[in-house]
């Protein structure tokens, strides 16, 4: 998480108090403050509301190295200041605070928030994705000690290592494979005895000689003594148990989109993602998205930024087709 220095704590609005804003937007991720900063330059006065993760995802990744500009890499929390800093500087302000409920039915956009509420002529969502956790024991106390999330982050820290892939999508043969430059081994545990992956991805894992496979297993449990040192595996034919050793333990067991409080309001597809058009518009007229919360896809730092600057500039846009109609 990125510090926060610069983000505003507001105080609780007075009952019925409503603040009128040009552009809203929600999530600090790289969509949401990219949006900032294009909105911001457009003098509309963004107002972005953090959520409970500061700089999103991106803001808990440990190095970002395919970030352009950073030949050396950044610090994820560190990409967030400077994105932040940036969109600040031509006024956005960035209020430590959550949308709770949404109403879209009319213009301006009702949004409530755990502080306040807010009447927003435009919105843009840019809160983001979260991975799908195993809910097992140990899984959290060695995230970022062994677990992760992303093998584009994390990979570079399991140079000939011993690692584990959970999954049998695109994401965890992709991923998978990816760690394959680094790590020593890569096991892809599977929960059922045939992928779900795409042929290509599959071939190219069987033949990889580093990638081996257990199949009809899951993980129980992550442990270790200050760092993951083994896991213990149960299979879920025979209902035998083992313990496997591994340095580390990478999830790709899909993720969720945070678009719980737009249901009924936008269009979403399979698994929540919110609908939009290559101009980030969705259903409803003056509401943007940008990210991960419209793409399951590509998914990275580079593309939700560029999504989170044209959303807000279509915003831009519909503003002045709303004025001039005025
Ligand atoms: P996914 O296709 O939903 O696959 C998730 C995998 O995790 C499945 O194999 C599933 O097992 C397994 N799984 C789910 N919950 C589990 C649990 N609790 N314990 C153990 N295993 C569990 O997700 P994804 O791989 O992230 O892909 C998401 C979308 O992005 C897909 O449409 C995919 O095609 C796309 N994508 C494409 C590319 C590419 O084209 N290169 C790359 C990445 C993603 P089951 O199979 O038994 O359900």
């Amino acid at each position: 998480m990125f510090n926060l220095g610069n983000v505003s704590v507001p105080s609780s609005s007075a009952e019925g108090e409503k603040r009128q804003v040009k552009v809203l937007i929600l999530g600090s991720g790289p969509a949401g403050l990219s949006a900032a900063l294009y909105a911001a330059r457009a003098e509309l006065e963004p107002v972005v509301l953090t959520g409970m993760e500061l700089g999103g995802q991106a803001g808990l990744t440990h190095t970002i190295e395919n970030y352009p500009g950073f030949p050396d890499g950044v610090g994820g929390p560190e990409l967030g200041e400077l994105f932040q800093k940036q969109a600040e500087r031509f006024g956005a302000k960035v209020e430590f605070d959550s949308a709770v409920s949404v109403d879209l039915s009319s213009r301006p956009f009702k949004v409530t928030t755990e502080n306040g509420e807010y009447l927003a002529e435009t919105l843009i969502i840019g809160t983001g994705a979260r991975p799908n956790h195993l809910e097992i024991p140990g899984e959290y106390e060695f995230t970022g000690k062994g677990v992760s999330y992303c093998a584009t982050c994390d990979g570079w820290f399991f140079k000939d290592k011993k690692v584990v892939v959970v999954g049998g999508g695109d994401s965890a043969l992709e991923e998978g494979l990816f760690l394959t430059r680094f790590a020593s081994s890569v096991t892809v545990i599977h929960r059922r005895d045939s992928l779900r992956a795409g042929k290509v991805l599959q071939s190219r894992a069987f033949n990889n000689p580093k990638v081996n496979f257990i199949w009809d297993t899951v993980v129980t449990e992550a442990a270790g003594n200050g760092k993951l040192e083994h896991l213990k595996l149960k299979n879920v034919v025979t209902g035998a148990e083992s313990t496997f050793e591994a340095d580390g333990l990478f999830v790709f067991i899909g993720h969720t989109p945070n678009t719980q409080m737009f249901e009924g309001q936008l269009e979403m597809r399979d698994g929540g993602y919110i609908v939009s058009n290559h101009l980030m518009e969705t259903n409803v007229a003056g509401v943007f998205v940008a990210g991960e919360v419209a793409d399951n896809h590509f998914r990275q730092v580079v593309t939700s930024a560029g999504m989170g600057a044209a959303a807000a500039i279509q915003g831009t846009h519909f503003l002045e087709k709303v004025a001039a109609a005025e």
